[in-house]
């Protein structure tokens, strides 16, 4: 199985009660290989909810807890980004699953590029909090802005193929 960030399969789960669905991966969502999760809804944030970012760090050092993830009026969202982060290696590894694509830019599912923690668009280098947990168990993650169709039907191929 590959887990996939909700919002990239339609739920309405973003901070201000959106989602960001992705053709190619709804199109393959009918191969039934795919298990929708969204970090900071098992972490019971509730939708919509208050923009938050990662207050000049990445999540490998909310992890570490060396950083916190708050929203621009300073409250602290962290413990509920760590249990949801943690809910979601759960889901993985109670369904063996060892590829994960998830939303690029998020403080929980970005993988390449998150935001700087100033609340003004910027974006800077590193991966979110439940992005790097995945990563450092072992689970291979990708962005959705990696994902061709060559790159999906090869994920697929490989997961299909494990399970037999
Ligand atoms: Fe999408 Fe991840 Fe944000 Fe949930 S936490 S809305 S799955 S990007």
């Amino acid at each position: 199985m590959i887990l996939i960030s909700a919002c990239l399969l339609g739920h309405k789960v973003r901070y201000d009660g959106g989602s960001n669905p992705h053709e190619l991966l709804l199109k393959y969502n009918e191969r039934g290989r795919f298990i929708a999760v969204c970090p900071e809804c098992f972490g019971q944030l509730p939708v919509p909810r208050q923009p938050v970012e990662i207050q000049h760090a990445n999540g490998k050092k909310v992890l570490a807890g060396k950083a916190e993830v708050r929203d621009a009026q300073g409250h602290d969202a962290t413990h509920a980004f760590l249990v949801g982060a943690d809910k979601v290696l759960k889901i993985a590894q109670a369904y063996h699953a060892q590829v994960a694509i998830l939303k690029e830019g998020s403080p929980s599912c970005g993988v390449h590029q998150i935001h700087t923690g100033d609340f003004d668009g910027r974006k800077t280098r590193g991966s979110g909090v439940c992005a790097s947990l995945l990563e450092a168990n072992g689970i291979r993650v990708f962005s959705e802005k990696d994902i061709t169709i060559g790159r999906l039907e090869e994920l697929l191929a490989e997961d299909e193929k494990r399970e037999r």
